[in-house]
């Protein structure tokens, strides 16, 4: 199982947007996929169907309580993907966290390798905080969604420090898979200006694909489907679906068998 976390402190960049097309798309070419929503918004676990009604346990359990990881996974709408939700009292995750010894390791001891998934996209809350550091623990690579907007690149090194700090600390492994532009507009001549600089200065990190701004993006999620379901042919889907096959090609070989 590959553990990818999604993540930026920045709030609205298209984190939850990618984690749910891309996890929609992964599970689409057979891969079996889990998504875990560490957002005490529950945003990813909303958009992809399962409402707060529905859930029982969530990764609130799995950090604070040490739930088994299988007992707070749920099957979703979407053959081949399954969540492990996340609940607004993750909101006080954070703080109950702080006095516990092994707090930033706790996700990690969670997703055991023998959990029957190919893949496992971790989607977190718009911070730096525990919660996101329990990710960065956890996984083997990021994936960075970022806005074309004008402070982009202060904010993604900031981001880039934290990822130096968690190599150092906590996971030395922790690769990054690839930065994703996000809400790109075409017509808006400072998001070009900003892809143009965000690509000279990062190169090959950042994916070919840009995801466009979609309206068909924004909507799917009120009713309750990944963008990918709700309008598979719009241009926001056809750019998660070559974002995700992109992800597929920068994916460790070894892994991709397993
Ligand atoms: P984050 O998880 O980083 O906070 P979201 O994925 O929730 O960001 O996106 C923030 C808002 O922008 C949401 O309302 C979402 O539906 C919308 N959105 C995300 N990506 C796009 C896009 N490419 N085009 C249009 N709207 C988008
Ligand atoms: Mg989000």
């Amino acid at each position: 199982m590959i553990r990818i976390a999604i993540a930026n402190q920045k709030g609205g960049v298209g984190k939850t947007t990618t984690a749910i097309n891309v996890a929609t798309a992964l599970a689409a070419t057979g891969w079996r996929t889990l998504l875990i929503d560490l957002d005490p918004q529950g945003n990813a676990s909303t958009g992809i169907g399962v409402s707060a009604a529905q859930r029982e346990r969530s990764t609130y359990d799995v950090l604070v309580d040490q739930a088994p990881m299988e007992s707070c996974i749920m099957h979703t709408p979407i053959p081949m993907l399954d969540l492990c939700p996340a609940t607004v009292d993750l909101s006080g995750a954070e703080v109950e966290l702080v006095a516990m010894e092994d707090r930033a390791h706790r996700l990690s001891k969670a997703l055991r390798t023998d959990l029957p998934y190919d893949v496992c996209l971790i989607d977190c809350p718009p911070s730096l905080g525990l919660l996101t550091l329990n990710a960065l623990t956890a996984a083997d690579t990021l994936l960075v969604p970022l806005q074309c907007e004008f402070f982009a690149l202060e904010g993604l090194s900031q981001l880039l420090t934290t990822v130096e700090r968690v190599q150092q600390r906590f996971n030395a492994n922790l690769g990054i898979i690839g930065i994703a532009l996000t809400m790109f507009d075409r017509r808006n001549r400072l998001t070009d200006q900003v892809a143009d600089d965000v690509r000279s200065c990062l190169g090959q990190l950042v994916f070919e694909t840009t995801i466009p701004r979609n309206v068909r993006l924004s909507e799917a999620p009120s009713h309750g489907v990944p963008a990918l379901i709700y309008d598979h042919a719009c241009a926001g889907s056809r750019a998660y679906i070559a974002l995700a096959r992109e992800l597929l090609t920068r994916l460790p070989e070894e892994r991709k068998a397993a």
